[in-house]
């Protein structure tokens, strides 16, 4: 089979499109049906319910859509495996101009930020990004899988060097029940942050550059299918038994789910080490795969898909199922209304917000906000936005990022701005929460990865400021309209992320010596 670059450039480009826009905007198969089982799991009108409900409301919406499941479209990462003879040089610029188009499409976050400077380059190309990884094979089609993993998960990996001693779990020697504890705790220790119920690929051995590679190369594999190595097989299902025991539910929000895959590989290593390395999937578990045509580059077949079955509705439930005892919020907030507000209350907010995150919070630490913050609504969100060309911009994406990297910063912006709710996922420590208490402000927690759900509260695009941050990092001002949270940190010092890893920790510790 020879491959000829000129003739076949516009197929192989517009098949990479079609499979980054495919799989930023439909989970696959598998994914949905673990995730079904999780919904099943769950108790009716729990807080660990309602979120999957927007879940499963939110896949629905990307895929009829076609808008990114979540906003965080991750480090592209692609799989490439070409017959002998196939330059790998072309196939690689035309998934980098893929990269680039589906991003000016909206269905990629520009993600993409120079290390050294902080720039975002504005269409996912950059030194290193995306990530390919070629390999040659004895077939005469090309393989591309491709792997949208978003911050927030990626950020909840994790590397073990064995022997160690881990909280909860005590000492974890090199031996198959000193790997299981890690793995336990690897659960335990991404509580929310990582967008729960996870999946997480795992490589024992190898070194901990490439041991990295294989335990992300492990989320590859169908939810559903069977490690051929039955020791491998008896320790997956295990880890799958345990750590739904655990607690730590959708969003951290306590509940039955906690993980729905873990998928396990084992290489050889160096006698003096012993990795655990561990990739933590969240929820929003976007992998897909195709195969081409080695010479026009077209789509022959898709992987993880079955052609003979439609895709199915994920939600049972139309969204969140509202009981009357909402709380509607309409900023700029007051100090008394948010003492008024208790942990576990389910607040609908419609007016205006502000997003901001790293860049934003880092910026006013040293300067003044360019709005007045008194009041306001923060919003930890890093959208997709796309300008129009009359000059306005649309929401394409917009769920909350991880609160937790604000942690340094949160209790000053409350203290000097006036900032009354603060907005995003996973929760927050210490010291913002005694900030709340201090100065009469809540934390209110959005249902991670649900980008389509909340885009569609956003009725209008106000400003942005701060655009020179690059689209995800700028201050963009919104007007929203039933935007729905539920009060997990609130002013009287009570916090239910600390309430669930506190007890998410005694039920780790339980699974210690079985
Ligand atoms: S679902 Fe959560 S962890 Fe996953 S990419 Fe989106 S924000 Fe990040």
């Amino acid at each position: 089979m020879e491959f000829q670059p000129e003739a076949t450039m516009q197929f192989l480009e517009n098949s990479l499109i079609e499979l980054i826009t495919q799989t930023s905007t439909n989970l696959p198969p598998d994914v949905r049906a673990a995730m079904n089982l999780a919904l099943n799991g769950e108790q009716p009108g729990t807080q660990a319910s309602q979120a999957l409900n927007i879940i499963a409301t939110n896949v629905d919406m990307a895929q009829s859509d076609e808008g990114p499941i979540c906003q965080d479209t991750g480090m592209p990462t692609f799989i490439i495996h070409t017959p002998v003879g196939v330059n790998q040089i072309e196939i690689k610029k035309a998934a980098r101009r893929a990269v680039a188009e589906a991003t000016r499409r909206g269905k990629l976050r520009p993600n993409s930020v120079d290390s050294i400077t902080g720039d975002n380059s504005g269409d996912n190309l950059g030194p290193e990004t995306p990530v390919f990884h070629f390999e040659q094979w004895e077939q005469d089609e090309i393989e591309v899988k491709l792997v949208l993993k978003g911050g927030g998960c990626e950020n909840k990996n994790i590397q073990y060097s064995l022997p160690a001693t881990l909280e909860h779990m005590g000492r974890c020697d090199r031996t198959l029940e000193g790997v299981r504890k890690c793995l336990l705790h690897a659960v335990w220790q991404a509580q929310g942050q990582g967008c729960a119920p996870g999946a997480l690929g795992v490589c024992i051995g190898s070194d901990r550059g490439h041991g990295y590679f294989l335990a992300k190369e492990q989320l590859f594999r169908t939810l559903d299918d069977t490690n051929p190595d039955p020791v491998l097989r008896e320790l997956e299902e295990r880890i799958m038994t345990e750590a739904n025991t655990l607690g730590v539910g959708p969003m951290g929000f306590g509940g039955a789910k906690s993980l729905i895959g873990c998928k396990i590989t084992a290489a050889n290593r160096l006698p003096a080490s012993f990795f655990v390395s561990v990739a933590y999937e969240c929820w929003a578990f976007r992998r897909l795969g195709v195969r081409l045509d080695a010479s026009s580059g077209a789509i022959t077949s898709w992987l993880y898909r079955d052609p003979e079955r439609p895709v199915e509705r994920l939600a049972k439930l139309e969204g969140f199922p509202l009981t009357g005892r909402e709380i509607v919020l309409n900023p700029p907030l007051t100090e008394e209304q948010m003492r008024a507000l208790k942990v576990g209350d389910v607040v609908i907010i419609t007016g205006e917000m502000y997003t901001g995150r790293d860049a934003v919070h880092a910026y006013l630490m040293k300067n003044p906000p360019p709005v007045d913050l008194n009041g306001a609504a923060l919003y930890h969100c890093g959208p997709v936005m796309l300008k129009q060309p009359d000059g306005t911009w649309t929401v394409k994406a917009a769920g909350p990022t991880t609160s937790i990297r604000e942690e340094p910063y949160q209790a000053d912006v409350i203290k000097r701005y006036g900032v009354r709710a603060v907005i995003g996922k996973g929760g927050m420590g210490p010291k913002t929460l005694a900030a709340l208490k201090e100065h009469g402000a809540v934390y209110l927690n959005g249902i991670g990865g649900a980008a389509q759900f909340y885009a569609r509260t956003m009725e209008k695009v106000l400003g942005v400021n701060l655009i020179e941050f690059g689209i995800p990092e700028a201050m963009w001002h919104l007007k929203v309209n039933g935007f729905i949270a539920i009060v997990t940190m609130d002013a009287h010092g009570n916090s239910l992320h600390a309430d669930v890893e506190k007890e998410t920790g005694a039920a780790l510790e339980a699974l210690q010596t079985l």
